[in-house]
């Protein structure tokens, strides 16, 4: 079917694919401030119209796109799993949920975002008020290798929504990843709303400063802090979905096999390479022994491998593998114990082009116990197939740990009776009770962190407005009897007013 909109004068129908390593691109030259700058003034040109056609235009074409997404979902997680090194079905599971998380944003856009009347006072009776969120502009998205669908596509989906245009600068890890999405949007919209730049950290700091009305980065917190740094050059609005140390903490009175379950599919899946796995266990001294022998047993039949049955793919990153090398033999040095898998040597020479067919990138599941105090296995991002298991007296020890980290990202409760309490009381974006993850999945819930975790919010109402601007229109509907808004004002004007001030807040009169 034709879409009514895509005839719309959506200006020069090109998918921005630009190019670094000294190839001319589509845009006819090589320097990576130059391409990026093209691919924002074209996204730039395209906005007015994707503004224009309204939520309905834009949820017509993103129905298409959502529909494109799900016709090609096996081929785009085919995709991921070539450049990740993910199980298939892994992939599938990001793909599948960016899906949902599409659908959601293009049709709860109106009822979040548009324009609604809000009340008046009785100092301000004479005005009638309206607010909306406006789209920013052009939105800059720079994204990580770890779910290169699923994490993007919470700001590009949230972002074009809003009637935002978007530049999307992909992992240098996932560029076919990142290329699929926009050639995806060309075919079901037709526009370049979607442009894609390629390349590493010259490509990202071009981005942020090329003048786009807002970045959306996700990845780690050491190049947070950088993207900060040049958006601060141009006063550049920024969200922040930056790294994470998650606890899962498990009460005496939980479901120890179910928390067992959750706490390894919640550390260990996608090779442990995700911002909001669990990576700490904090155990009940009264289930403590109970938490470590299931724990135990569940990590003992997952298999790493690169064949299509194992259940964790190779580590993506070369350089992680050292680091989880690293920091489990400290820990190790400083007494902990290993109860699954072997204490690891530090050797990490593997090389980055061996991601299907190198062994040495893939590592066995590793869990943990009697860790030292201090240790930077308990502080610091692992990002691999490493669990910890730790004893606390209570609660509030379970607490008082998940919260001694600098990050604040997500976090998982078991526990019968106090799951909601304990939830709010982690400083943490996301908690799930009695489950793991859960809250990645719903459209309806913000999706960010606090602390070194980052600010700023994807997903729900808060991802919607986090790319736009409220826009507050005060109309006068009559000419009030008083008015203190003029130099007409008079002595007696202003007492009139001092007088409601008093009667509406203050002490009443007659008391005094
Ligand atoms: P990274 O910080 O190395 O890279 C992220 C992106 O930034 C890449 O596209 C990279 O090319 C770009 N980049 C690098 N230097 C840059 C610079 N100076 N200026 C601009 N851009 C620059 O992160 P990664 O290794 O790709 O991803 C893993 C990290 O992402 C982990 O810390 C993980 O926890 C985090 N992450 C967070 C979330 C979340 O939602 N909070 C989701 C997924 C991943």
């Amino acid at each position: 079917m034709t879409s009514p909109y895509a005839d719309s004068p959506a200006p020069g129908h090109r998918t921005g694919a630009v190019g670094t390593g000294g190839e001319r691109t589509a845009y006819g030259t090589s320097d990576p401030s130059e391409l990026v700058t093209r691919a924002v003034g074209l996204a730039r040109e395209t906005q007015p119209w994707w503004a224009s056609i309204g939520f309905a235009g834009r949820r017509h074409l993103l129905d298409r796109w959502r529909q494109e997404l799900t016709a090609g979902m096996d081929d785009l997680a085919a995709v991921v799993r070539r450049e990740t090194g993910k199980p298939h079905g892994d992939a599938m599971l990001e793909v599948g949920l960016a899906i949902e998380h599409l659908a959601w944003a293009a049709r709860k856009a109106p009822s979040v975002l548009g324009r609604r009347r809000v009340g008046s006072t009785l100092l301000a009776a004479h005005l009638a008020a309206t607010v909306e969120y406006l789209p920013y502009g052009v939105i800059g998205v720079i994204g990580p290798w770890n779910y290169p669908v699923f994490t993007p596509m919470g700001s590009i989906g949230y972002a074009l929504a809003g009637g935002n245009t978007v530049v999307f600068k992909p992992s240098e890890l996932t560029p076919q990843t990142g290329q699929w999405l926009a050639d995806s949007f060309e075919r079901a919209v037709g526009s370049p709303c979607l442009q894609v730049v390629q390349g590493e950290a010259e490509v990202g700091e071009a981005l942020c400063r090329a003048g786009v009305d807002k970045l959306g980065f996700t990845g780690s917190t050491a190049t947070a802090k950088k993207v900060m740094a040049a958006c601060a050059e141009t006063l550049t609005p920024v969200l922040i979905e930056g790294g994470g140390k998650d606890a899962l903490i498990v009460d005496e009175d939980a479901d120890v096999a179910a928390a067992a379950q959750a706490a390894v599919w919640g550390g260990m899946s996608n090779a442990g390479q995700t911002c909001i796995g669990v990576e700490r266990v904090l155990a009940h001294t009264a289930v403590y022994d109970e938490v470590v022998a299931a724990i135990v047993r569940e990590a003992g039949q997952v298999r790493a491998g690169l064949d299509v049955n194992a259940d964790l793919g190779p580590i993506t990153l070369p350089k992680q593998v050292g680091i989880i090398r690293e920091q489990i033999t400290e820990a190790v040095t400083g007494g902990a114990r290993v109860v699954v898998g072997d204490a690891p040597g530090t050797n990490d020479g593997i090389g980055a082009d061996s991601l299907l067919t190198d062994p040495e990138r893939t590592l066995q599941p590793v869990v943990l116990v009697d860790i030292p105090e201090g240790a930077r296995i308990q502080v610091e991002e692992t990002f691999g197939p490493v669990i910890t298991v730790e004893r606390v007296a209570d609660l509030n020890d379970a607490v008082a740990s998940a919260n001694a980290v600098g990050y604040g990202l997500g976090g998982a409760v078991y526990s019968r009776r106090h799951g909601p309490e304990v939830a709010r009381r982690l400083r943490s974006g996301m908690t799930s009770v009695n489950n793991v993850i859960g809250f990645a999945g719903l459209p309806e819930l913000p999706f960010g962190g606090v602390g070194d975790s980052g600010f700023g919010r994807i997903h729900g109402a808060d991802g919607l407005r986090e790319f736009c601007y409220a826009k507050s229109v005060a109309r006068q509907r009559f000419t009030p009897p008083v008015s203190m808004t003029n130099f007409q004002r008079r002595t007696r004007t202003d007492g009139i007013f001092r007088a409601a001030v008093t009667v509406l807040h203050g002490k009443r009169p007659w008391r005094s």
